[in-house]
Formats: C-alpha cells, sequence, structure tokens
C-alpha cells in the first residue's frame, strides 16, 4: 500500500535493497477461514522485518509457511533466490516458536545439544556454539539446570540460543517477548540490532506494539491482510499519528472503507 505513496528516489532505492525473502499472493485458508489472503511482501538482507497484527491476525501462519511447517494455498515465497521447497535453505533459517519448544525434563545443555543435531553441529564445533550462546543469553552458569525449574524468561532465552545455535542467516521469532519482563525484552531488541549487523535477517512477530519502533519495517496484519509496509516512521507520517496504536488502526479503519 505504502509504495503508492513513495517517490521514484525512493523506489530506487528500495529496488536497490537485496530481498532476503519475496512473498508474492500468498494465501492459506483453513477450512472457510481465510487465514492468510493474498499476502505480498518483500524482506531485506540484514532487516528487523516485524509482523505486527493483534491475535488471529495470521502471523503464526505466515512464519510456519516461510519455515515450511505449512503449505500454501497459494501464491509463492522465495528465500535468498530459492524457493521455500528447496531444501538447501532449511539449513540457513532458525525458528524460535510461539510456545516452547524446549524439554522441560532435559537440561539447558541437552536442549541446546538436540538443536545441534537436527542442524548437523557435532563434537568440538557443538561445544563451542553451545557454550557461546549460552554466555550470549546468560545462561552459562545454568547449562546443566533442569529447563523446568527455570523461570518464563530463562526459557524464552534458552530458545533463542536453540534457534540461533546453527548461526542461521535468516531467523524467524514468533513473538518471542511474550511473557518477557521489560528489561530482558529490551535486551532481546538490543541483541537483535546486533544480529542485523552481523548480516542476519530478523523476522519477528509481536502484539506488543510499542516494538514495532525498534524494527527496521513493519508489516501490519490484520485478518490475513497486509494493511500497509514500510518503516515504523513513514508508516507514522502516512497516517500521520503520533503513536503505532493510532497508526494502526488508521490503516485498519481505511482497509475497512475499502471493503465497504
Ligand atoms: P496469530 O499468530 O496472528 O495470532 P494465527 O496464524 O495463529 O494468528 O491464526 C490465524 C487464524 O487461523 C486464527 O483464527 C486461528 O484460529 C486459525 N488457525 C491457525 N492454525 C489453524 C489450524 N491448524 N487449523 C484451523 N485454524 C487455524
Ligand atoms: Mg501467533
Amino acid at each position: 500500500m505504502s509504495e503508492i505513496h513513495e517517490s521514484p528516489q525512493e523506489r530506487i532505492e528500495r529496488e536497490a535493497e537485496k530481498p532476503m525473502v519475496v512473498i508474492e499472493h500468498l494465501g492459506k485458508q483453513f477450512g472457510k477461514l481465510r487465514v492468510v489472503d493474498d499476502l505480498t511482501m518483500t524482506i531485506r538482507e540484514g532487516e528487523t522485518f516485524g509482523l505486527i497484527g493483534p491475535n488471529g491476525s495470521g502471523k503464526t501462519t505466515l512464519i510456519r509457511m516461510l519455515v515450511g511447517l505449512t503449505r500454501p494455498d497459494s501464491g509463492s515465497i522465495t528465500i535468498m533466490g530459492l524457493r521455500q521447497s528447496d531444501a538447501r535453505i532449511a539449513a540457513t533459517m532458525g525458528y524460535m516458536t510461539q510456545s516452547s519448544a524446549l524439554y522441560t525434563d532435559l537440561t539447558a545443555q541437552e536442549n541446546m545439544q538436540f538443536f545441534c543435531d537436527i542442524y548437523g553441529l557435532r563434537g568440538r564445533e557443538q561445544r563451542l556454539r553451545i557454550h557461546e550462546m549460552l554466555e550470549r543469553v546468560d545462561l552459562a552458569d545454568r547449562a546443566a539446570s533442569i529447563v523446568g525449574t527455570f523461570s518464563g524468561g530463562m526459557k524464552q532465552r534458552l530458545s533463542l540460543a536453540c534457534a540461533l545455535v546453527h548461526k542461521p542467516r535468516l531467523v524467524l521469532l514468533d513473538e518471542p517477548t511474550v511473557g518477557v519482563d521489560p528489561e530482558l525484552r529490551r535486551s532481546f531488541w538490543d541483541y537483535f540490532a546486533q544480529l542485523n549487523q552481523e548480516g542476519v535477517t530478523i523476522i519477528v512477530s509481536t502484539h506488543h506494539l510499542d516494538e514495532a519502533a525498534r524494527c527496521t519495517r513493519l508489516g501490519l496484519l490484520r485478518f490475513g491482510r497486509l494493511l500497509a509496509q514500510d518503516e515504523p516512521e513513514t508508516l507514522l507520517r502516512l497516517s500521520g499519528k503520533a503513536t503505532m496504536e493510532d497508526a494502526f488502526l488508521y490503516f485498519a479503519s481505511r482497509q475497512q472503507e475499502v471493503q465497504a
């Protein structure tokens, strides 16, 4: 939608960016419910792209299609120039699910070993990466603790470490900050910015609209449809609103007008 508003210069700049993920006319229906509806968006290399929308807007379904766990009904997904179904891309992606995928009767170390095994990290490389990631999420001293004893925030930190252990180039994080205290939320977002600096592309879903400002660009989703896609400041400017919450409501009311 925002592309209608951009200047020729902006379009040249946009097209110069390297696309990491190209989603075209993607659709998914469960029974009669259209959960993702003719979605077209581009995610650029090295950015943090935020999927913003209320519960039920299709964020998890979209992420699952990007990871290859849910098959689209229509449209296409291209990742690093390859079709989503290409076996080569799986190893370059990391995925943190919305509800914890950790084994609560195993230790933090054992959970990480499990993820390493999936991605083929073994021996010394595995030990080094596990240690490095546990250090980064500040859990190194809890490596031998059973995950069932962890707080919600510790589990989120460990889930993030598991999703990143194989150095993916594209990371999909489904509401990683749900149930996380403000201090840890900030440290997660600082870490995402650091990963972008290292060239990692992040797609992150959230319904915390205050987190939207920390994303490079946003896709606003409602009823599986894209309301707008642009940089946070641009969305505020286009809507003439001061907060992302008001901007979201503005774009949502425009969607309703179009439907009426
Ligand atoms: P979000 O992550 O934005 O909350 P979801 O993608 O989880 O949205 O869900 C979008 C809609 O699709 C919801 O109405 C949900 O109930 C429905 N849905 C999701 N997965 C399934 C499924 N496997 N079968 C039927 N309906 C589903
Ligand atoms: Mg969800």
